[in-house]
């Protein structure tokens, strides 16, 4: 088993009774390898992370001393390729950890989640894609020198694509552009909720290559890392938000910022084929919502039976009310675990059709489902348990925010899962 080794200032993990697995590897059939990375996430969740997570709310501070702790458990590099130095985690054993994240920080897992693409996208993902033996090489050679920083130095990434207009939602091409120059790009642009602002030390952006006088398209997206430090960027804005305020999601400006080749996170075209034939890396954004939903129902279980650490002993779970509540949070979680299990199990390049509906409608009850259950938790628990020195609180407010993640955001999943089912690729009623 791999020794997660975190700072000493919290409970240690074999001083606490750990939480059940929300995914048990033998029931869900997940291997050892899987068992352990995913055991590794919960515990320092549920031994370091959670401690913490009040304050990162309260403060809307960002989760440096998380991200120290996940660097030092290896977690920071789960999806790296292990000849790269990484866990070599797949897409289904990553998803699984960061909802065992979420259930105990919600900002921390989504950030992470954030960071985490950056090496899922370039790593299992692009390896699924096709690319001419030349540009498979260049792409190789260019990722291991991303993953030799994070690994080796617990360099953090984030993943701004979010412009405030069509081309988050995928209609339309990126408007911040990447101008070719000899041994490089300029980028000029701007990108609004980008979790991790001030804090990450690349930015994992999303842009369009466009030389002069050409018009831009979606097929020549690239995804550049810069360089937090580098000449031109620079971070705006205030950070006052609803929930997942340890994400820092601030405002990200980039004036003539200057990138080498290097900085390239994947190949021309690849993003772009990518979005097309691998359409579950949407859905990363899902298991912090996962996670949360299964803090809420914990919590409740917890409350009722007069065990939550900080609340007089009293137990409130004879009551009929009482119990046919936690009966239907027990019922939407499986539910929810069940579509979303299902979707992140079947992740692949060029999924079906019924594969893709799938998917969207994971998306979906993970989102709304931990909102509903967060919901039921605070009418169930009442007034004592929503005070904000308890976690409930914080809980149900960041379970509010999952819905609103572009491209897939409830409504959008809901306006694809209904014309995607009633037309074929091409048809049209004019
Ligand atoms: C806590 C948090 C962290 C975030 N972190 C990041 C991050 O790290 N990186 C990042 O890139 N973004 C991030 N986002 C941004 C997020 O993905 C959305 O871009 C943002 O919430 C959009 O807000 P908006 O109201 O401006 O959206 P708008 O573009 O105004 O859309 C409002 C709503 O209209 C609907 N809509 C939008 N476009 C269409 C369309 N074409 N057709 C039909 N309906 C549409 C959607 O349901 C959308 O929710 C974060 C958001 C939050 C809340």
């Amino acid at each position: 088993m791999m020794t997660v080794q975190a700072t000493n200032s919290v409970t240690a993990a074999d001083e606490i009774d750990l939480d059940a697995p929300i995914f048990d590897p033998k029931a869900f059939r997940l291997n050892d390898e899987q068992a352990v990375i995913i055991a590794t996430a919960r515990e320092l969740g549920q031994s370091v992370f959670a401690g913490r997570a009040g304050t990162y709310d309260r403060e809307a501070k960002f989760p440096t001393e998380n991200y120290r702790d996940l660097h030092r458990a290896g977690l920071l590099g789960i999806a790296i390729p292990s000849k790269h130095g990484g866990l070599g985690a797949d897409y289904q054993t990553y998803a699984i950890a960061a909802a065992e994240i979420g259930r105990y920080c919600g900002a921390t897992a989504l950030t992470w989640n954030m960071h985490v693409c950056s090496t899922l996208w370039s790593g299992p993902l692009a390896d699924d894609l096709d690319m001419d033996t030349a540009t498979r090489t260049e792409h190789e050679r260019r990722r291991a020198i991303h993953y030799k920083r994070i690994v080796d130095d617990g360099a953090i990434y984030s993943q701004p694509f979010s412009e405030g207009g069509a081309a988050a939602a995928g209609g339309v091409a990126f408007g911040t552009e990447a101008r070719p120059v000899k041994g490089g790009w300029i980028v000029n642009g701007k990108k609004i909720f980008a979790s991790l602002s001030g804090h990450a030390d690349y930015y994992g952006v999303l842009c369009t290559e466009i030389a002069e006088g050409e018009k831009a398209s979606r097929r020549n997206t690239l995804y550049l890392a810069l360089p937090a430090k580098a000449d031109g960027v620079s971070v705006v804005g205030d950070w006052d938000p609803l929930g997942m305020r340890g994400t820092v999601s601030r405002t990200l400006l980039f004036k003539n910022v200057f990138v080498p080749e290097d900085a390239a996170l994947m190949p021309r075209g690849v993003y772009f084929q990518a979005a097309m034939r691998w359409p579950h890396m949407f859905l990363t954004l899902s298991p912090t919502y996962i996670g949360l939903a299964q803090a809420a129902y914990d919590f409740t279980v917890r409350y009722l039976r007069g065990e939550v650490p900080g609340t007089p002993p009293v137990k409130r779970r004879m009551y009929p009310t009482k119990q046919i509540a936690v009966a239907q949070m027990q019922i939407r979680l499986e539910q929810v675990k069940a579509i979303w299990f299902q979707a992140v199990t079947e992740a692949r390049a060029n999924p079906t059709k019924e594969q893709v509906l799938r998917a969207y409608a994971a998306q979906y009850s993970a989102m709304e489902g931990a909102n509903e259950i967060a919901t039921l938790a605070i009418r169930t628990c009442g007034g004592q348990a929503m005070l904000k020195s308890l976690a409930l609180e914080r809980i149900y407010r960041d379970s509010r925010c999952g819905s609103l993640m572009l491209p897939w955001t409830a409504e959008l999943c809901l306006d694809r899962i209904g014309r995607e089912a009633l037309y074929e690729t091409g048809e049209s009623d004019d």
